[in-house]
């Protein structure tokens, strides 16, 4: 998966290579799906959600630059798989999941995994975590309509938010780097075109 989905697509961070390497991504599936783990797709994982494609989780997780003293903030808890990747590359991991039941089993297979540097919540994400902030770095892993202020409001200067933002297929990926203490100071980089499910709450889509 990683060399011939992820290397060969350009992604070049040796500490996202490796964590790739080293986490078992079956874990996070539903065992009916587990031959198909490793495959080049998002795959669902109830609830009408996805687990997202190897690459994708790659290409992101590259995008927020990090090195490991990092606090970091994720948006859509999902599997948990994207949450296994940070909790080895950052030194804190705070991740908010709308859905109650995900959240449930995500936490159980991170224990397992062993990574008590990870904190998960239910609740709207497109609020944050405002009690955490600031974060170095924010990923989103649902479509956005447009970039949630809270969660420029909650990086630090310097910090990267990396989103989907577009429509309801289709979306483009950013990073969003704050450049100073006014939340309007940023610079925003297009990474490519994405698919993802929506973003739902009060700063996301609305139903
Ligand atoms: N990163 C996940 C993984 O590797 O399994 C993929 C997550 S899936 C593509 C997107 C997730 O975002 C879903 O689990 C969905 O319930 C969640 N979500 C959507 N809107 C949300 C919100 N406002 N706050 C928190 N989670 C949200």
């Amino acid at each position: 998966m990683v060399d011939s989905q992820i290397r060969a697509r350009g992604v070049r961070d040796e500490r996202v290579l490796k964590a790739m390497e080293k986490i078992p991504r079956h874990l996070f599936v539903e065992p009916a799906l587990e031959d198909q783990a490793y495959a080049d797709t998002p795959l669902p994982i109830g609830e009408g959600q996805t687990i997202s494609q190897p690459y994708m989780v790659a290409l992101m997780t590259e995008a927020m630059n990090l090195k490991g003293h990092e606090k970091v903030l994720e948006i859509g808890t999902g599997s948990g798989y994207q949450t296994a990747i940070l909790a080895e590359l950052a030194e804190q991991v705070f991740s908010v999941e709308r859905i109650a039941s995900l959240a449930a089993q995500a936490r159980k297979i991170l224990d397992a995994l062993k990574y008590f540097n990870v904190a998960i919540r239910v609740g709207d994400g497109t609020l944050g975590w405002k009690e955490e902030a600031p974060f170095d770095a924010i990923i989103v892993t649902a479509g956005a309509p447009h970039i949630p202020r809270p969660l420029v409001e909650q990086l630090a200067i310097g910090g990267r938010l990396v989103i989907p933002v577009g429509g309801r297929f289709t979306q483009e990926l950013y990073r969003v780097t704050r450049l100073s203490s006014d939340p309007e100071d940023v610079k925003k980089e297009a990474l490519g075109g994405c698919r993802f499910v929506d973003l739902i709450g009060e700063h996301g889509w609305r139903h």
